[in-house]
């Protein structure tokens, strides 16, 4: 069967989620395109030439381009198949699914064998009423992720690190997390479970890319170690056979702490810097998010490091129903104390919480009275701050911020206006701050959920 695969966007890398069922569809006999959207146009063509089309969303902001997408595909040909995966597919299932018709099928989880036999379904005409599903379960090999015929790495984010541009590659060597973060759309899918890439699959797919020119591996895991003695076999493994590949990773400020004996070989692996969701410096908050962390362990978390050589870029989630003015101004004082003006990508600033369907914070916010109607077109639930200040505040800043970068103005330029903003709202007195280190190694594309 003629099956496209379509990525609307997943953080400005090339696809894993493209050629990963790839691999899968055209090991089971079938004929694939793929489409990035993000890079590559949109046209009648592709859609023409399919007999089935699967949409990935990883995550939010994919998911609503997809909506956009699955709707212009239905309307051009309704007789087509249509199928969601990822981490978001069965988000708003009632919007999606059924008679609302945008989609025939919705995959979470570990998608590619659901996939693949929804695929095979339709060749066999015996394919099941509409239904979303998640699956954690993995009943065949995984196979190493088919990169042919997807834009090259030229194209997407690159490592810049002193004047320098490198091509990255994007990898995961585990999916899910065993931790139950409030905010996190992870838990309600994977439900505090990971599931393990094999070593061997990892490693092919570093080798692919790396013959496709990259020179850096971002390792795209919701946290690298949540399988600690994993992800030094793979460090270990990459670092011997390409010594000269640098890496990033994505962990969380507890297991930087508890695996402290781990950044010694990690310097030596290659590791770059580490993505970290601080999200706020106020405990309070912190607890209520069940981060597992405090502020004090933040810095701890960015000296440790530092310690390796290996700098720290923090996420943030300034916007939460329970923020106050000061606590925005502690975020961003925080940063210039911490000398980290250079690691946070202004747009970092401006996040507010999203609270999707299935989010462990519903009930909490429908128990403290702060929750409002669900948004179907944001596919987040919706609440107001206790101060109108505080919303105004992130209206500002994310016009601010949007602002400045369309003009190419430098970070640290960026930070100044969004400390002085900040500030202004919470009355504070606003003194130059130095700020420096614009080399610092980072990704060309901010992170962006
Ligand atoms: S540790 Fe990170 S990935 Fe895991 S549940 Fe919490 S926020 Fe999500």
């Amino acid at each position: 069967m003629k099956v496209l695969l379509v990525s609307t966007y997943e953080l400005g890398h090339q696809p894993l989620h493209l050629a990963a069922p790839a691999a899968a569809l055209r090991s089971a006999g079938h004929d694939v395109r793929t489409l990035d959207t993000s890079v590559e146009p949109w046209t009648r063509e592709p859609v023409d030439w399919a007999e089935a089309v699967a949409f990935s969303v990883p995550m939010h902001t994919a998911m609503r381009l997809a909506l956009r997408a699955a709707a212009a595909v239905r309307a051009a040909r309704p007789e087509l198949p249509i199928c969601l995966y990822g981490l978001y597919a069965t988000v708003s299932r009632d919007l999606t699914l059924g008679s609302a018709g945008l989609a025939d099928h919705a995959i979470a989880g570990e998608y590619e064998e659901g996939l693949t036999a929804w695929v095979n379904g339709l060749l066999e005409r015996d394919s099941e009423p509409s239904q979303a599903v998640i699956d954690l379960g993995r009943r065949r090999p995984a196979a190493v992720p088919a990169r042919e015929g997807l834009p090259p790495l030229e194209r997407y984010a690159h490592l810049a690190l002193g004047g320098e541009e490198r091509p990255v590659g994007y990898v995961e060597a585990s999916h899910g997390c065993v931790h139950r973060c409030g905010h996190c759309p992870i838990p309600v899918v994977y439900n505090g479970r990971i599931r393990i890439v094999p070593e061997d699959v990892v490693l092919a797919d570093i080798e692919a890319l790396v013959a496709a020119g990259a020179r850096h591996i971002t390792f795209g895991d919701p946290d690298f170690l949540n399988g600690p003695h994993h992800s030094r076999r793979v460090v270990a493994a990459m670092h011997e056979r390409w010594p000269d590949l640098t890496f990033d990773c994505t962990v969380k400020v507890e297991h930087i702490l508890r695996h402290r004996e781990l950044w010694g070989e990690f310097e030596t692996g290659g590791c770059l810097f580490v993505v970290s969701a601080f999200e706020t410096v106020n405990n309070q908050t912190l607890e209520r998010l069940d981060k597992g962390h405090t502020t004090a362990d933040a810095a701890a978390a960015v000296a440790l490091l530092r310690d390796h050589s290996i700098e720290i870029r923090p996420s943030f989630l300034p916007f939460t129903p329970w923020t106050t003015l000061d606590e925005i101004a502690d975020i961003v004082d925080f940063v210039a104390a911490m000398d980290l003006v250079p690691n946070v990508d202004p747009v970092q600033f401006t996040i507010r919480l999203l609270v999707p369907e299935g989010s462990l914070l519903v009930s909490t916010l429908a128990a403290e009275g702060r929750l409002g109607r669900y948004d179907t077109e944001r596919l987040t639930w919706t609440w107001s701050s206790d101060d109108p200040a505080v919303d105004e505040l992130q209206t500002r800043l994310g016009a601010l911020v949007e602002g400045a970068q369309t003009a190419g103005e430098p970070i640290g330029q960026i930070y100044e206006r969004v400390r002085a903003a900040v500030h202004s709202a919470a009355g504070r007195h606003s003194e130059p701050v130095s700020y420096g280190h614009e080399g610092r190694p980072r990704l060309t594309e901010p992170w962006f959920c």
